[in-house]
């Protein structure tokens, strides 16, 4: 069978194994070089021979990674940051001064607090809805807002926020859809191609996979004046994610279908005490439009913030610390780390579950369970 290989026609997993095929001229070296030089040297007519000589303003590892994950999203172009809050609060700074943004009350703690901050700064206006209210976006949006935020699936509750009817209210009114989209890492959800305008994601969680990158992510479906603001921001103020997490997270896209799914199964195969004497709720982020990510569980206990962190603590293989997305799995305590003012319940343990074996992972929330 003739296989046509353009990006646009190739299906999702091959273009994250393939990455942007390159093979090396000079060595036939399948794997992308690293260009770890800051800098370029110009030719005997002063020229550089790339469009930019500065680590800064850009790079060959930087472009890789970058074109990668557009062709990933389908998205027109993706510029990579030195951290996923470095591309969210970079976005925000291309708010008119006093527009209004409009996001869920329950997000990733550190977006919230963001924008808290800017709207008592006095640089923004927000509007907070409770994704779990229907209509409750569309009522945010009597008011005229410049840009809509959603995050989906919520972290850390992963209930789901559907994309398309969410880019066509912002669309109706004037405003852009921005997703965050971090919990399903382009593996279950293409908010692009539902009607968002940008794409987030941290890719410190699944699309690197490893636990040995920080860094973030903003993909568009256009290249407009505010993509331009973004690019500009992100060289003046020197955001651009290192050479070295680049490559690092080209080679962990690679394997981030195999990754997510194996973690998905092995979320699913939950441990039997879950629902039982100990666990009134486990929250697996459910099928909808905006697609499934079962690899995080949020377990609400029958007990209080107490018996929620010795969940934690009583976990022998399973690592009781924060974020999500790496190979190994993970449980924290959010009501602990967000502090009194965060809408997280008081008993609620996020796992983000790795690939490890089910049955060990099973064994061990068992025996953690019962040690409360
Ligand atoms: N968005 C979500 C959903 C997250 O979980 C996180 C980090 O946990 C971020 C954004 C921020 O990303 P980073 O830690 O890479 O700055």
């Amino acid at each position: 069978m003739a296989v046509n290989m353009s990006n646009d026609r190739l299906r999702p997993e091959t273009i994250a194994a393939h990455s942007l095929k390159s093979i090396d001229d000079a060595t036939g070296a399948v794997v992308p070089p690293l260009y770890l030089s800051t800098t370029y040297a110009r030719d005997e007519n002063y020229k550089p021979k790339l469009k930019e000589n500065y680590v800064r303003n850009g790079n060959p590892t930087l472009w890789h990674a970058e074109n990668a994950l557009a062709a990933l999203e389908g998205g027109e172009e993706a510029l990579l940051f030195s951290s996923g809050m470095a591309a969210i609060t970079t976005l925000f700074e291309t708010i008119a001064p006093g527009a209004r943004i409009v996001a869920p009350t329950v997000m990733y703690y550190g977006t919230r607090d963001w924008l808290q901050r800017l709207e008592s700064l006095g640089r923004i206006k927000l509007s907070l809805f409770d994704p779990a209210v229907p209509a409750a976006l569309d009522r945010a949006l009597s008011t005229p807002a410049e840009i809509i935020w959603i995050e989906t699936p919520l972290n850390p509750t992963w209930d789901v926020i559907d994309i398309e009817a969410a880019a066509k209210a912002a669309h109706a009114t004037g405003a852009i859809l921005a997703v965050d989209a971090t919990a399903t890492a382009a593996v279950t959800t293409r908010p692009l191609a539902l009607g968002a305008d940008i794409v987030f994601h941290s890719v410190t969680k699944y699309l690197n996979g490893h636990s040995d990158v920080l860094g973030g992510v903003l993909i568009t479906g256009k290249t407009d004046n505010r993509w331009k603001q973004i690019a500009t921001l992100r060289t003046k103020i020197g955001m651009p994610l290192g050479p070295f997490d680049c490559w690092l997270l080209t080679r962990g896209v690679r394997t981030v279908f195999v990754r997510y799914r194996q973690a998905s199964v092995n979320a699913r195969a939950r441990a039997p005490g879950a629902g039982g004497a100990m666990v009134t709720q486990v929250e697996e982020a459910p099928t909808a439009g905006a697609g499934t990510a079962h690899q995080c569980l949020a377990y609400e206990g029958k007990g209080g913030f107490d018996e929620a962190q010795r969940l934690c603590t009583g976990l022998k293989l399973i690592i009781p610390a924060t974020s999500l997305g790496g190979v190994e799995s993970l449980a924290e305590h959010r009501k602990a780390i967000e502090g009194p003012q965060s809408p997280v319940p008081d008993n609620l343990v996020r796992f983000s579950i790795g690939i490890e074996n089910a049955d060990d992972l099973i064994a061990d929330i068992e025996q953690a369970l019962e040690r409360i």
